[in-house]
């Protein structure tokens, strides 16, 4: 059926999710389809930073650790997002940044497989080409720094077979950034486990986005991100999860006071704090905990089936439309168009991606852009409605037929992309 704008307006009208849009502040006359890089500001985090800042900073000083609850916040943080990502309750952490926390728990993996497994050579870290930059970037840190240990990459369609009984880790994103494809993280999972591996799961791209189950899956480690569905704000801390099985067996490698079981006694002698607390390194950071606390209570608060369906939705919707309203101009789909195996973005191909998408923002609907050709378009299923999706792919189709995109200011590369 060919879709108007009023039908999709029709199904705003009937969605059970629409009021969630309302938690948000989002600025008038822009359609925000960027929330899988930066997720908006939701309302409740003004009055709660000013609260941090004004009160529990200024007024209140360093009593606030105790009066505020300031130490308690990554442990806090941790137990609201682990229902989104199927843990337990101390199975996750907020700590640290999605890169750092990368490091630790494969360093901490791969020296337990090494403790666990003395002799049987298992010294492989198996992930793919392609897959996020600082996931490949620190697994090349850390084989370097320990000497035995190599990363080796295998295209998703191989990763199967190439589980093989040399592998310590398997480290995956569960959706892959550019092009929207989901992992079989059980299946992957279960492979990984029948050759003595552990695995370590990239979230960034799933948590608030779509249904994950680590425990459900058997799932060892997992990371994630803290600023992008879960609208924790720029920078905001990341998280971490550790199957409770591994906790006691898992050391840190960044042994640093805050983890240690008695941080206030200052001994001089490491002793890893027990459970999942062992896992922070310094100081939490206070005023990006407390934002984040905001955006997940957000998430944490709304009917997760009925958001996660909506979001299947809009990126089936917005594919129809590009089929009928785009087909004469070069658009390739990269992501899958099985909702089923597609997290929260459709990707498409085109030679002047860049130039494209910059005449959209210039219009107000802000997706991004990833070299060399992807057009990212993230769909946030709290805040972005579906007559977004028809009036995103409205102007996508007029900055096409005008020709809109090939005036010159769109080619000038800026640093952020
Ligand atoms: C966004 C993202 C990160 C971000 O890592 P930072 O340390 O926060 O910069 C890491 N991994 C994946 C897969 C991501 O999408």
């Amino acid at each position: 059926m060919a879709w108007t704008r009023d039908a999709m307006l029709a199904l705003d009208a009937r969605d059970p999710v629409a009021a969630s849009r309302d938690a948000f502040d989002l600025p008038p006359g822009v359609i925000y389809l960027d929330g899988n890089s930066l997720g908006a500001l939701p309302r409740a985090t003004r009055a709660r930073l000013a609260q941090v800042v004004d009160r529990e900073w200024g007024v209140d000083l360093i009593r606030s650790w105790n009066s505020a609850d300031w130490i308690t916040l990554p442990t806090r943080v941790g137990d609201l997002i682990a229902p989104l990502i199927g843990a337990d309750a101390g199975e996750v952490i907020a700590a640290d940044s999605t890169s750092a926390n990368l490091f630790k728990l494969a360093a901490g993996a791969v020296t337990m497989q090494r403790r666990q497994n003395a002799g049987q050579g298992r010294r492989v870290i198996l992930s793919e080409p392609g897959n996020f930059p600082t996931d490949l970037y620190v697994m090349q840190g850390l084989a370097d720094l320990l000497g035995d240990v190599e990363l080796r990459t295998v295209p998703a369609e191989g990763l199967a077979d190439a589980l093989t009984p040399d592998v310590a880790l398997l480290l995956l994103t569960h959706v892959h950034y550019k092009t929207g494809r989901v992992h079989d993280m059980a299946a992957l999972t279960a492979k990984a486990h029948a050759v003595g591996a552990l695995a370590l799961w990239d979230l960034s791209h799933s948590a608030g986005a779509l249904a994950v189950d680590l425990n459900g899956c058997g799932a060892d480690l997992a990371v994630g991100c803290g600023y992008k569905y879960l609208n924790g704000g720029p920078g905001a801390p990341a998280f971490l999860f550790v199957a409770r099985r591994h906790q006691d067996a898992l050391h840190p490698p960044l042994s640093g006071w805050m983890g240690h079981a008695a941080p206030f006694a200052f001994g001089d002698d490491y002793q890893p704090a027990p459970g999942i607390l062992r896992h922070l390194c310094g100081t939490p950071p206070v005023i990006g905990l407390s934002a984040l606390e905001e955006g997940v209570k957000v998430m944490a608060g709304a009917d997760r089936d009925a958001l996660f369906a909506k979001s299947r939705r809009l990126g089936d919707l917005f594919l129809e439309l590009v089929d009928q309203r785009l087909g004469a101009h070069g658009f390739q789909v990269l992501c899958p168009r099985d909702s089923a195996r597609r997290g929260s973005q459709v990707s498409l191909g085109h030679d002047q991606g860049y130039a494209i998408v910059q005449a959209l923002i210039e219009r107000g609907v802000i997706g991004d852009f990833r070299a060399p050709e992807v057009l990212r378009f993230g769909f946030a299923p709290l805040y972005i409605r579906y007559v977004d999706i028809w009036d995103a792919v409205d102007h996508l189709a007029d900055i096409m037929e005008t020709g809109l995109w090939r005036e010159a200011r769109f080619h000038e590369r800026a640093a952020v992309t």
